[in-house]
């Protein structure tokens, strides 16, 4: 399943500070179980070696099965969130996506657990945090993570069933399926070619970003494997057979090509145990060869240029990829850790070669990436929104800044702030969701492109390493051995062709509606009989027991209990709000300044998210622009400025603030103040040159980001229908900005000073210690120490009375949108308020959310239609539904439409209620770090959200009942009947649809 979007992630758009609080782990928590001595044998495992994991302050164990050569990681630490990855090799041979057909073959059923969906049912009915699966550059990687070791335990046992043992009696129509087949309801309807594996690809490769990447593989790596795209190209999925994802199968998902990753607080003796009697006991060790297409490096830098179809009304000026590509082989492992730093240090907005570039007016945005997940590694100078003219400019401009930056040497403080950062933020890895699956994945990734299973055992000690050989020009002379001497490189130019995309859409159509002409009636008839029985298979309803055999734990073991952190919350003698939170921690704490914007006026709203945009961007009074960066990069880890909504009452009333977070070292606390104070008060905005660059650069962005990822803008635009603080949120970071930021581009060339002007009006509005929130999470003994350094700031501020501005008046989206950008697939949504639905929010709703999801839309929509994935998602402001890399408009409108009809009639027991009860339950206590807890505490104080709150909704998960699903009938009524429409998606497929849309708009 390549990607299944986290709702998390969906929502954190409109509601970016509110968050949900997680059990506590301390409960259930168990002593870890000591460690084998090397050499020892487990249940078949030989103990090969032991090491420490200072990345996230764990031990680890690499075991070998010997009877197979199984290779098993058990990294070991008190984190409840355990998860289990198996991986294996897999080489991708060519284009046709046999390695992710199979992928999602495997994960959809197996022979212990012979469902349809396995997977859906794993993420939405069981007591899991995580489960998925992915294909990947030589590898495909299977993790799954839960609270409970039961369940996790028997989590193991499902995806090592799923690899190992395949569904025989449905594997073919997983293959039609997954991969793709032909569609063909009546002899009278048009012959259709869908699949789930062939739309994603669809989607993915869509947009030019994609492209570009591809066009550099084949650039670097002509006539090898190394350019092929693993996960499939459509064109070439649709001629794959389902033999040859079987002969994939029979050769590369064996033990001897596999290695695991055990993580977290578990008895890694019963798995081992588990793993050996079930599975690789039955298993002998067998070679097997897996193809890497190494290529010696090229003699000469190489050139490509590809089209990329757009459509007809797309404007192409200046709107190409350029990519000046160097690829690596053989490297050690420290120089992996330090080109990957040396890219960072050269992607910083004021290092030499992003200056000269900025300078250059070839592209729109600059990047510079490295890329360690391919046998030959990766670096890459990117021009977006270019020129394709000026490609020959781009390269020179490199290969001189390049050299300059050899004889002259890097700034050394510039090097020192960015390794600190990439420090500070590697010691900070388990403050984030999933750590076990996430770690599990990147150390895959090092094993299945480069064979190392230490590289992350090692990553601390290797960034130490490098800090101190910085200052005797290590980057320098990576950059000399790397970049300049270096010839296997290329230059790649993805120019978009407006026209291209509509003449391909319509030899798609035409082929498929020859191919039907000169089919026989015998032909048709088969293919209608085919479509007939595969919907009759796709609409067979799971047998309740075998998901019931998936389960691990019961509703009444589920702790109803709220991980709670000693907060503070005082106010200054001049009405400064002081919220801190004590975290159990080391030495690296998270602060926030919350300035109130309400009395920004409504017509100079853009210009207050132009200011967040550029905090911290332009020169100050005691600061270059570049010494500012290299500051900010040194104290303020993770810094981020925007405009945040702050919702009490279920967000009909919010007070917009001007955010400012970090992390950072606790010692460095006032030197942290100092840097922030100094951007608020003393910024040049009189830089018009720079402000100019900085407003391109935005554009660029956000440009980028509507064609390579247009689900925000859907979502940002459905949802504003949804109370008045999205509405706001739309209407400042929206379409309505990016507009404001077109005609501001030309604004500034024949009037620099306005724009200076208003930004400076905005500053003043916002530098006001009345309403001003500071929070501070970190641990106890530095709290006193924050309550008397936040006086650098306050004392800084004056103190003026606020006028609050009403928003109410903001413009909104049509209620049925359809907005057109360059994209060959589609994205619906559908949303509305429980106020506009005349419900009350509950936590009984919350496994209706995904009892929805799994038994009536991800059926219609992904299995019967074929679109990728289906998003549902329950909030305390309303619901949402939307689909993603999606063939279908009017269809999936008419599947939503189906709801109420779907509540009504739909025979549910309270023993099949139950387990999405424990998903919903699980999904809302999922834990968080130390410190992120600690935040999320924080926000809750403000936003006056209180432990009760929290324990009241995992009461109401757990007491749902059957008639509570049936209540809310009427509320999926009024769903549909006052919902707002949107969808993205191709001009021509919006205007095959026009009545379902008040109006439809494109992209500029
Ligand atoms: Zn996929």
């Amino acid at each position: 399943m390549e990607k299944k979007l986290s709702l998390t992630l969906v929502l954190i758009l409109v509601l970016s500070l509110c968050f949900s609080p997680h059990t506590a782990a301390s409960a259930s928590q168990t002593a870890l179980i000591p460690l084998p001595e090397t050499g020892e044998m487990i249940s078949g495992f030989k103990t090969v070696e032991t090491g420490d994991m200072a990345l996230i302050n764990s031990k680890s164990v690499l075991f070998e099965h010997e009877k197979t050569g199984a290779k098993l990681l058990y990294i070991q630490n008190k984190d409840m969130d355990r998860s289990f990855d198996i991986s294996f090799k897999t080489p991708a041979l060519d284009n046709a996506g046999a390695i992710h057909v199979l992928e999602h073959m495997s994960i959809s059923c197996s022979n212990k657990y012979p469902l349809k969906d396995l997977i859906f049912a794993i993420l939405n009915q069981t007591y899991s945090t995580y489960a998925n699966a992915y294909t990947r550059q030589n590898f495909t990687t299977y993790p799954v993570s839960s609270l409970s070791e039961e369940q996790l335990l028997k989590l193991t046992d499902v995806y090592l069933d799923s690899v190992y043992h395949p569904s025989v009696s449905n594997s073919k129509n997983l293959f039609s399926r997954e991969a793709w087949r032909y569609e063909l309801p009546d002899a009278n309807a048009p012959l259709t070619l869908t699949g789930t594996v062939y739309n994603e690809m669809k989607g993915d490769l869509g947009n030019i970003s994609s492209a570009a990447g591809q066009n550099v593989l084949h650039a670097l790596f002509p006539g090898s494997i190394q350019s092929n795209i693993a996960a499939g190209i459509p064109d070439n999925i649709k001629e794959l057979t389902y033999e040859q994802v079987m002969n994939f199968r029979n050769t590369y998902y064996h033990p001897s090509n596999s290695l695991m990753v055990l993580y977290g607080n578990v008895d890694y003796r019963r798995f081992l145990k588990h793993i050996n009697d079930e599975f690789l006991s039955k298993y002998d060790k067998k070679e097997i060869a897996v193809e890497t297409g190494k290529i010696a490096p090229l003699k000469e830098k190489a050139e490509r240029t590809v089209k990329f179809p757009v459509a007809a009304s797309s404007n192409t000026k200046n709107s190409s990829q350029i990519d000046y590509a160097f690829a690596f082989t053989d490297i050690s492992e420290e120089d992996t850790v330090g080109l990957g730093i040396l890219a960072d240090i050269l992607n910083q907005e004021t290092s030499p070669v992003m200056e000269a570039l900025k300078k250059s007016d070839i592209g729109g945005s600059y990047s510079v990436s490295f890329d360690a997940a391919f046998t030959q590694p990766i670096l890459t100078f990117s021009a977006a929104n270019a020129d394709e003219s000026k490609k020959a400019e781009f390269k020179m401009l490199i290969d001189n800044s390049m050299s300059n930056i050899i004889s002259t040497g890097f700034d050394k403080t510039a090097v020192d702030a960015v390794i600190s950062n990439t420090l500070l933020t590697n010691s900070n890895l388990a403050e984030n969701r999933n750590t076990g699956v996430n770690l599990s994945m990147k150390i895959a990734s090092m094993w299945a492109n480069h064979g190392s299973l230490d590289y992350y055992n090692h990553l601390i000690k290797n960034i130490k390493t490098i800090k101190d050989k910085a200052e005797d020009n290590y980057f320098e002379k990576l950059l000399k051995k790397y970049i300049e001497n270096n010839n296997h490189a290329a230059l790649a130019i993805t120019v978009p062709e407006a026209g291209l995309a509509e003449k391909l859409a319509n030899t798609e159509k035409k082929h498929l509606s020859d191919l039907k002409a000169a089919m026989s009636k015998q032909e048709l008839d088969k293919i209608t009989a085919d479509t007939k029985a595969y919907n009759e298979w796709n609409n067979q309803l799971p047998d309740p027991k075998i998901v019931e055999s998936l389960q691990a734990v019961k509703i009444a073991d589920l702790p109803e209990e709220v991980k709670t952190y000693k907060t503070n919350d005082s106010f200054t003698s001049d009405g400064v709000r002081l919220l801190s939170a004590e975290a159990n921690v080391g030495e690296t704490e998270t602060s926030s300044l919350l300035f109130d914007t309400s009395a920004v006026p409504m017509k100079k709203l853009h210009y207050l998210q132009l200011y967040a945009d550029l905090f911290g961007k332009l020169s100050t009074k005691n600061y270059t622009q570049k010494q500012l960066n290299t500051q900010k990069l040194r104290y303020l880890n993770n810094a981020e400025f925007h405009i945040a909504n702050v919702t009490q009452n279920n967000a009909r009333q919010y007070t917009p603030y001007f955010s400012i977070s970090w992390m950072g070292i606790a010692s460095e606390y006032d030197k942290q103040l100092s840097l922030v104070k100094e951007i608020l008060l003393n910024t040049n905005f009189d830089n018009s040159k720079a402000l100019l660059n900085l407003v391109r650069a935005q554009v660029s962005n956000l440009k980028s980001q509507y064609t390579n990822d247009p689900l925000s803008i859907l979502l940002l635009r459905n949802l504003a229908q949804i109370d008045e603080s999205s509405t706001y949120q739309n209407y400042i970071s929206g379409l309505d900005y990016y507009n404001f930021l077109l005609k501001l581009e030309k604004d500034l060339v024949s009037n620099p000073k306005a724009a200076a002007a208003e930004l400076k009006n905005i500053n003043a509005l916002i530098l006001n210690k009345t309403n001003l929130v500071t929070t501070y999470a970190g641990n106890k003994n530095t709290i006193k120490n924050y309550e008397d350094s936040i006086k650098i700031i306050t004392d800084a501020l004056p103190k003026k009375k606020i006028t609050s501005q009403d928003y109410g008046k903001l413009p909104k989206p049509a209620l049925r949108e359809g907005i057109a950008v360059d994209s060959t697939v589609q994205y619906n949504a559908i949303s509305a308020s429980y106020k506009k639905m005349g419900v009350a929010f509950t936590g009984k709703l919350l496994p209706i959310q995904t009892l929805i999801d799994q038994n009536y839309i991800t059926p219609k929509l992904r299995f019967g239609y074929g679109a990728y994935v289906s998003i549902v998602s329950f909030n305390s402001n309303g619901i949402l539904a939307a689909s993603y890399r999606d063939p279908n408009i009017k269809e999936t409108f008419e599947v939503y439409k189906g709801l109420p009809a779907y509540i009504k009639n739909m025979d549910l027991t309270q023993e099949t209620l139950d387990r999405f009860i424990l998903n919903a339950f699980s999904d809302y206590s999922a834990p968080r770090g130390e410190l992120a807890g600690a935040e999320s505490a924080l926000l809750n104080c403000l936003s006056g959200e209180k432990a009760e709150d929290k324990l009241k909704i995992l009461h109401e998960i757990k007491s749902t009942t059957v008639q509570d699903v049936k209540d809310s009938f009427a509320m999926f009524q009024s769903f549909i009947k006052n919902g707002s429409y949107s969808t993205v998606g191709s001009k021509q497929k919006l205007l095959e649809n026009k009545d379902l849309f008040d109006e439809i708009l494109s992209i500029k």
